[in-house]
């Protein structure tokens, strides 16, 4: 079960001075600043003073990004203190646990992706078969412990419409059913913010996240989770670069998505990758990679993938 709800109602947001807080985080490049902007515009629509500040700038993956916005008829500071956030929208699960002391005890909901990006400091043994020190703590059990609260697995219903980035806009859809504001304003304001040419496939993702928290409410819990998985782009042609002997992992490249930044180059703590020629990535020493996906999880273009052969191993753990 992923949704508590001790109250169905959508939060009144139009009463007298009191100012409405949510706090939107997430790592590099999951649209936090999208959302976050999306929400004050329709707020400023809306009639509220509106205030929004946020951190970020991690132009790759692992890197916390935050947006505070806060709405009503008079905000004074763009920052929301401790304890204070009405809603906590979390476009990650550890982001989300690590920001859970911004809700409001008594009266805070919180909205969680449940799909989970491990940050490189979260496998610091980079040895085969290794566990990762990324939260254990799952969604039942924090919920349970919230007034109200919703953890889908957003980036999953991206996928299946059509693409995991809109998971953003899934969870959009999501915080519309909380929120008190007309839909069409929702509508309009993705439509506008999102590009020209994924309009229809965004107000799809947002349909989805809202009619998710409308079907739990109509039946009195979440639909089904779909198991986690972590989103990746559909590759066109995976071309696998090495198979080393004896090792129970394949490094994936997609040279295609590759845009020669160096930064896996830079972070293989065993030297194996190397740009080419055309500046696109290779694996030089396919005998010392040891499958940490170090280079997988920074990789800001989803070019590398650390595939499990199932056939060697029986190991479930996230290393390869
Ligand atoms: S594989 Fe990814 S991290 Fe490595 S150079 Fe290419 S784009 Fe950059
Ligand atoms: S190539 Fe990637 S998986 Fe292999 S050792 Fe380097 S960072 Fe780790």
């Amino acid at each position: 079960m992923n949704v508590i709800e001790k109250d169905a109602a959508a939060i009144e947001v139009t009463t007298g001075n009191d100012v409405k807080n949510v706090l939107i985080v997430g790592v590099g490049g999951q649209g936090v600043i999208m959302v976050s902007k999306v929400l004050a515009l329709i707020c400023q629509d809306q009639g509220h003073n509106v205030k929004q500040s946020e951190v970020h700038g991690m132009a790759k993956r692992g890197g916390t990004v935050f947006s505070h916005v806060r709405f009503g008829e008079k905000v004074w500071s763009p920052t929301i203190p401790k304890g204070k956030a009405d809603i906590l929208l979390a476009m990650e699960w550890a982001e989300g646990l690590r920001w859970l002391n911004h809700l409001k005890k008594k009266t805070g909901t919180l909205i969680a992706d449940t799909q989970h990006i491990v940050p490189p400091f979260a496998c610091l043994d980079r040895t085969r078969g290794a566990s990762s020190g990324y939260t254990t703590q799952l969604p039942g059990d924090i919920l349970e412990n919230l007034h109200d609260g919703y953890a889908l697995d957003a980036t999953g219903i991206a996928t299946e419409i059509g693409n995991f980035r809109v998971s953003n806009t899934v969870l959009l859809g999501t915080l519309s059913a909380i929120l008190d504001f007309p839909v069409e304003i929702w509508r309009k304001v993705i439509s506008e913010m999102v590009p020209p040419a994924t309009i229809d496939l965004n107000l799809k993702a947002f349909d989805a996240g809202r009619s998710w928290v409308e079907e739990s409410r109509k039946v009195g819990k979440a639909p089904e989770a779909k198991p986690e998985k972590k989103a990746k782009k559909q590759a066109p042609a995976p071309k696998v670069d090495s198979k080393p002997v004896d090792k129970d992992f394949e490094l994936v490249l997609t040279p295609e998505w590759c845009k020669g930044c160096d930064i896996c180059v830079k972070v293989c703590p065993e030297r194996c990758l190397i740009l080419n020629a055309e500046h696109k990535v290779e694996l030089s020493k396919p005998d010392a990679c040891t499958g940490c996906r170090i280079c997988e999880w920074l990789c800001p273009d989803f070019a590398i993938d650390v595939v499990k052969d199932a056939t060697k191993t029986n190991q479930t753990s996230a290393s390869a």
